[in-house]
């Protein structure tokens, strides 16, 4: 295990905010975990599970905490009858396994192509994109249990898995370290109809080849044409959450003229739609810039604090609530 101190929260996540966090501890193998954990509980320091912070936000105060990141590292595979087991361990980087499976013409995981972050994090918020979820391929994954202070195996029916949720972030949160994930995926493609934008893409570019290869690569196109890189500007991906309805909401909301998309996991309404509508797009709050393509998107422009991120979540939430009648939910993870 690594230990490491005063860690600017700001250098662990891709928005880049956030003063020092007391310790970083850095896991090496599964039994250093409990070590970890101990650590901690010795100090009597709260803990916050990080991964490559992509979804995870600091406060202008740090952390007087310890920080525990999983950078276990492995892909293992298994054959089965008709399929094929893909143990990762959750200090790999998820575009790392999409790629591996991908190149052996592995379906399941294709169109979760080049989403940031960490293996281990992936079945926390059931990361999602262009059709896909984890959830669709995920069977079990290994965890260490900071209530009981053992190991133990979680199958996919006890996540609890829907929308950008499982028991991780809700029911059980604070409660499990990820050590590892387990996915089973095919040799084949994905089903036909794909995602909308990829059937434009694939349209516009006369693609006739629908493997994982492929798809990966339409995938990997469609986000950098839309999606800032977290390298060059600083974000945390999409900042909230689409709306979910229930079908007598959705009704009331399409008598108001809002578009309703009624698909596999309900009625939705886009968040980005909204922040669009109220005229968002492109603007610079307090030092944010609303992502003029994906407005869902804040970046990390100019803004100086913590602060100046509250001041424009607090203006835009606050627009589309008095314009629209929703609060809109922030997605990513508050360190504290
Ligand atoms: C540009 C950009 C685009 C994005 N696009 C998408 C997208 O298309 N779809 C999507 O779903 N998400 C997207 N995201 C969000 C983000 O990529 C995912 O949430 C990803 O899973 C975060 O991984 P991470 O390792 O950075 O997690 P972190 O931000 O480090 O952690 C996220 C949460 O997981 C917990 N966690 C992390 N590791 C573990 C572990 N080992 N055990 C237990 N809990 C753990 C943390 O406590 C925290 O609650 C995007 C983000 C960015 C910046």
């Amino acid at each position: 295990m690594r230990v490491n101190e005063n860690i600017l929260i700001s250098s662990l996540t891709t928005i880049r905010l956030g003063g020092p966090a007391r310790y970083v501890l850095e896991i090496e193998k599964p039994e250093e975990v409990r070590e970890a954990y101990a650590f901690a509980h010795q100090y009597n320091l709260p803990i916050f599970v990080l991964g490559s912070g992509a979804n995870s936000i600091g406060h202008d105060e740090g952390f007087k905490g310890t920080i525990i990141i999983n950078r276990m590292r492995g892909i293992y595979e298994e054959k089965l009858e008709d399929s094929v087991k893909l143990k990762v361990m959750g200090g790999e980087t998820w575009d790392s396994v999409v790629e591996y499976a991908c190149n052996r013409n592995l379906t399941g995981i294709e169109a979760l192509s080049k989403i940031p972050g960490l293996a281990g994090a992936a079945p926390v918020q059931n990361i999602g994109a262009y059709g896909q979820q984890i959830s669709d391929t995920l069977t079990e994954i290994e965890v260490y249990d900071s209530v009981t202070n053992g190991y133990k195996t979680l199958k996919k029916a006890d996540l609890q898995f829907s929308y950008r949720k499982s028991i991780l972030n809700t029911s059980e949160k604070n409660r499990y370290f990820v050590i590892s994930i387990t996915l089973e995926l095919k040799e084949g493609k994905m089903p036909r109809p794909f995602y909308n934008s990829i059937e434009n893409y694939i349209a516009v570019h006369n693609i006739t080849d629908f493997g994982p290869k492929s798809i990966r690569e339409i995938v990997s196109k469609i986000r950098a044409e839309k999606l800032p890189d977290p390298k060059e500007k600083p974000s945390a991906g999409s900042f909230f959450k689409n709306i979910y309805l229930t079908n007598e909401e959705a009704e009331i909301a399409e008598l108001k003229g809002l578009p309703i998309y009624r698909g596999e996991d309900g009625n939705k309404i886009n968040a980005g739609w909204l922040i669009e509508e109220a005229g968002f797009s492109g603007k610079l709050l307090h030092g944010i810039r609303v992502n003029e393509k994906a407005s869902l998107v804040l970046i990390n422009e100019s803004a100086k604090s913590y602060n100046d991120l509250a001041k424009a979540r607090s203006e835009i939430v606050g627009k589309i609530y008095d314009k629209y009648g929703y609060w809109l939910e922030q997605e990513p993870v508050e360190i504290k």
